[in-house]
This record gives structure tokens, C-alpha cells and sequence, in this order.
């Protein structure tokens, strides 16, 4: 028997004002795989992650999460139940609550319980030292940290990330780049990754999906696209990495 995928979008389509934002998009995406939207501002990269994300309804198109639907133009499980988790480049931590209370805050436990899923997850970003602490006490990177911390708490079976690296600064954004992705790659979490950035697609996906005014025009691994980009277009936006 095969698994299926733990994310499959079929035909995922939305307009705005009589014109297709997100046009036809299917894509599937395996446990403990990265695949990465990739694609100029516009494209509709972050319209295709809410759609997921269960905060945008699409006009037509089906969302899968481990072979059963969540999401068709009729049905629709609400998107607190469909175990996903989200980070986005402004999706700050709450600055009047204590680290273990931004981490706590998507639990539904009992205190103490909550309290353990709070050590566990500040373990696993290294970060157990900051429980305590107030979220200005801690740098960029730290912050960054207790966000996927907080993000990964409830145990969702898929991570949205929108841009999360945009706001930092190119010496931390390297290294939080592959320690998000060890963490991602320790849980097992099927990930999709937006970002305009071809070096960031590179650096980080198992597959990426080139998009283009709303459309997947190419999809494949990072160095298959990177060697034999689809057109002029492709080969112009793959051109600023060296
Ligand atoms: P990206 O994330 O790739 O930059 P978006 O998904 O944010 O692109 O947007 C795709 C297109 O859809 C853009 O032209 C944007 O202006 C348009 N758009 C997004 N949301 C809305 C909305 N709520 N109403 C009208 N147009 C929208
Ligand atoms: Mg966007």
C-alpha cells in the first residue's frame, strides 16, 4: 500500500477582480519534504498559502492532507483542525507574554501538560534557558527560534512559511535558515516554503515549484531547474545567484 502524499493541492484556482491570481495549481508534498514556491512579487505565492492555510477559499480546486480532503468548493474543515502551521516574515511574537506563554499559545492542554510541550519544544530550538524571559530580551535569531517553537508546539503535520527570513539580516539568515531546517527535517513536518529568492529555494528545498503569474511553470529538483531552466524568463530570474 502507498501513503499518500501528506499535502496534495489539485487544481487549485482563485481570481481577484475577474483576473486568476492562482491559476490552476496542483502540487503534492511528501512527509519531511521542503518544497518551495518560488516566483517574482505577484505571482501568487502567498494567495496559494492561505488557501492552505484555510484563511482564503478558493473558486475551484481541492486541498488533500494525508489522502483525506479538507478543503473543495463545497466542504470545508475549518482551519484550526487541519494541523497546520504557519510563519510568516512579520509574524511576530506577542511582546506582553513570556516565551513559554508565546510558545503555550496555541495549546489546548492541561497547564502542566502545556508546561512539558513548552520544555520539550524550547529543547529542541535550544532555547530553554530564555523560558522565562520577555521577547525583547532576545536578538533576532533568538526570536526567530520561539516563533518556529511556537509554530511547531500544536505538532502540525504541515509548516506554511511565507518569506519567515525576509526581515533578518544576511549574517543571521544563513544560520537560521539551517537551523529551521534541521528542526523542520528532526519533526518530520511536510514544509512549503514561499520565497521570491532563487538562492533560498536552492538552499533549502528538495523541490521547487517555479511560479509565474499564478501559474506552476516548472517544477522539479533545485540544481535539475537551476541547470536547465524552461525559458528566457526562468534562465533571467535564476541569474542574480552566483
Ligand atoms: P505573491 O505572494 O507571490 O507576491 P500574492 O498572492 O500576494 O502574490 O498576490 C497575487 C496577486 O493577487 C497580486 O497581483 C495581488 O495584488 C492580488 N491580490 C492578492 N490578494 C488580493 C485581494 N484580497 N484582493 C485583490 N487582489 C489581491
Ligand atoms: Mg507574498
Amino acid at each position: 500500500m502507498t501513503t499518500p502524499p501528506r499535502l496534495e493541492i489539485r487544481n487549485l484556482t482563485r481570481h481577484f477582480d475577474g483576473r486568476a491570481v492562482v491559476d490552476d495549481v496542483s502540487l503534492s508534498i511528501q512527509p519531511g519534504q521542503v518544497t518551495c514556491l518560488l516566483g517574482p512579487s505577484g505571482c501568487g505565492k502567498s494567495t496559494t498559502l492561505r488557501m492552505i492555510a484555510g484563511v482564503e477559499m478558493q473558486d475551484s480546486g481541492q486541498i488533500w492532507v494525508d489522502g483525506t480532503l479538507v478543503c473543495d468548493t463545497v466542504f470545508r474543515v475549518p482551519a484550526e483542525r487541519r494541523r497546520i502551521g504557519l510563519m510568516f516574515q512579520d509574524f511576530a511574537l506577542f511582546p506582553h507574554l513570556t516565551v513559554a506563554d508565546n510558545v503555550a499559545f496555541g495549546l489546548t492542554g492541561s497547564a502542566a501538560e502545556n508546561r512539558a510541550r513548552v520544555e520539550t519544544m524550547l529543547d529542541r530550538v535550544n532555547l530553554r534557558r530564555f523560558i522565562d524571559a520577555w521577547p525583547h530580551e532576545l536578538s533576532g535569531g533568538e526570536q526567530q527560534r520561539v516563533a518556529l517553537a511556537r509554530a511547531l508546539a500544536p505538532d502540525p503535520r504541515i509548516m506554511l512559511m511565507d518569506e519567515p527570513f525576509s526581515g533578518l539580516d544576511n549574517r543571521l539568515r544563513d544560520e537560521i535558515r539551517d537551523t529551521t531546517l534541521a528542526i523542520l527535517k528532526e519533526t518530520g513536518t511536510a514544509v512549503l516554503l514561499v520565497t521570491h529568492e532563487p538562492e533560498e529555494a536552492m538552499r533549502m528545498a528538495d523541490d521547487i515549484a517555479l511560479m509565474r503569474q499564478g501559474r506552476i511553470v516548472q517544477q522539479g529538483a533545485p540544481y535539475n531547474i537551476y541547470n536547465a531552466p524552461r525559458d528566457k524568463e526562468a534562465v533571467a530570474f535564476f541569474s542574480d545567484i552566483n
